[in-house]
């Protein structure tokens, strides 16, 4: 789950980072009011859980609270890659010498936290370590040890920091770990990380991501999440405690259990084909869960469908009864593979045994079927969905 800049911002602060004075504001009026209580030029800053909202406009400066009051009106309501702007925070301006970015983020393939600065700030961090990798510097963290102060302090003078301001950079990034660990992000990242004239550092631009698994652990964490700024697969996945993931690639994936999910996405990865979704029903999956699988899998637009189910504690039967409602709600029109085993495995296949579905046993078998059926297709984009047809 991401967090709005101003939720992260507040968090940071508690761990002692320096952060611009300010306040949340939904409506113009509350704009105008923190302006001229701070009395000094703001920034007012869109809450959207994107980035780059300063090229699309959504972080403006006004030298008084009349400007700012104006500034608002035009950012409030404004849509930014499809995120509506419904929260501004007004911060004080800041006065910027230079910009750097640091941040502290999960390495899937070292498994373990990694530690990243670059001499310039607000950057696309991804894009330039892609890119010009030698302008991005890294430590891996030890999770036994944490992050060391000496590691901190050679990321400062990797980045060119003047001595001066090498403590409290290593302050910021020692606070930046003990805020990831204390709340099981995967990311808090400072983007600019401003060094001030005086050599004192703000950030500028917080950013958190924190892993949903461990939300029941953060109660306060939960209440931070905005259902606003979800896209519709989210929405409901969550609602109906499905994991879903989009992805890019060809094939609708959906399986009970998450390990199956993965072993049938390993399957396919292997196979040359890319799944375009990953729904993971879960163990006691429903009829209603196994139906609206289907729907979050179609809108994840695949060419093909493959539904891997082991009848464990919930039998195939029923999941065959939802993903039928599904199929007949959408008219679908991709084929559709799908693998039963274990307990009704028969009653679910001949539940669905109809044109456009295929069916088998085992989980090889079933990959097979998708990569032929793809194959077959050639490189055109069959039509997915009969006209009219929409995610309930
Ligand atoms: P982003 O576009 O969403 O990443 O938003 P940022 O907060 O990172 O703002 C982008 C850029 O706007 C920063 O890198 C700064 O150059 C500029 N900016 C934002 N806030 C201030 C401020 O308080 N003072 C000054 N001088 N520039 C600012
Ligand atoms: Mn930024």
């Amino acid at each position: 789950m991401k967090l709005h800049e101003y939720q992260a911002q507040r968090i940071l602060m508690r761990y002692g980072v320096p952060v611009p004075a300010g306040d949340l504001a939904t409506s113009v009026d509350q704009v105008r009011q923190i302006a001229e209580r701070l009395d000094r030029r703001v920034v007012i800053r869109a809450q959207v859980l994107t980035g780059g909202r300063g090229r699309a406009g959504g972080i403006r400066l006004a030298g008084n609270a009349a400007e700012a009051e104006r500034l608002a009106g035009q950012i409030l309501g404004m849509s930014i890659q499809g995120y509506t702007v419904s929260k501004v925070l007004v911060n004080e301006a800041v006065e910027i010498e230079r910009e750097v970015y640091l941040g502290i983020a999960l390495d899937r393939e070292l498994a373990q936290p990694v530690i990243l600065a670059s001499a310039e700030g607000n950057v696309e961090i991804a894009e330039v370590a892609r890119d010009t990798p030698e302008r991005v510097w890294r430590k891996p963290i030890d999770p036994l040890l944490g992050l060391r102060v000496y590691q901190a302090r050679e990321l400062a003078y990797d980045i060119g920091l003047e001595p001066e301001q090498v403590s409290s950079f290593v302050s910021i990034a020692m606070a930046l770990y003990r805020a990831l660990v204390d709340h099981d992000a995967f990311l808090v990242e400072v983007n600019p990380l401003v060094i001030c004239p005086g050599s004192h550092m703000v950030s500028l631009d917080a950013r958190m991501v924190v892993d949903d698994n461990a939300l029941f652990r953060h109660p306060d964490l939960v209440t931070m999440r905005d259902e606003t700024q979800e896209t519709e697969a989210e929405r409901l996945a969550r609602r109906y405690s499905l994991n879903y993931v989009g992805l890019n690639g060809d094939v609708g994936c959906l399986a009970n259990g998450a390990g199956l999910a993965m072993a049938t996405m390993d399957l396919l990865r292997a196979h040359g084909l890319r799944p375009s979704c990953f729904v993971d029903l879960g163990s006691g999956a429903t009829k209603e869960r196994a139906r609206m699988a289907l729907h979050l899998a179609l809108s994840s637009r695949p060419r093909a469908l493959l539904a891997n189910v082991f009848g464990g504690i919930a039998p195939c039967e029923a999941i065959a009864q939802g993903i039928l409602a599904a199929c007949q709600e959408l008219s679908l029109a991709v084929p559709l593979v799908v693998r039963f085993a274990g307990w009704n495995a028969q009653e679910g296949r001949r539940l669905l045994s109809r044109p456009g579905v295929t069916l088998v046993d085992s989980t090889f078998d079933a990959v097979r079927q998708v990569v032929d059926l793809i194959g077959e297709m050639g490189p055109v984009r069959p039509q997915l969905l009969s006209e009219g047809a929409q995610i309930p």
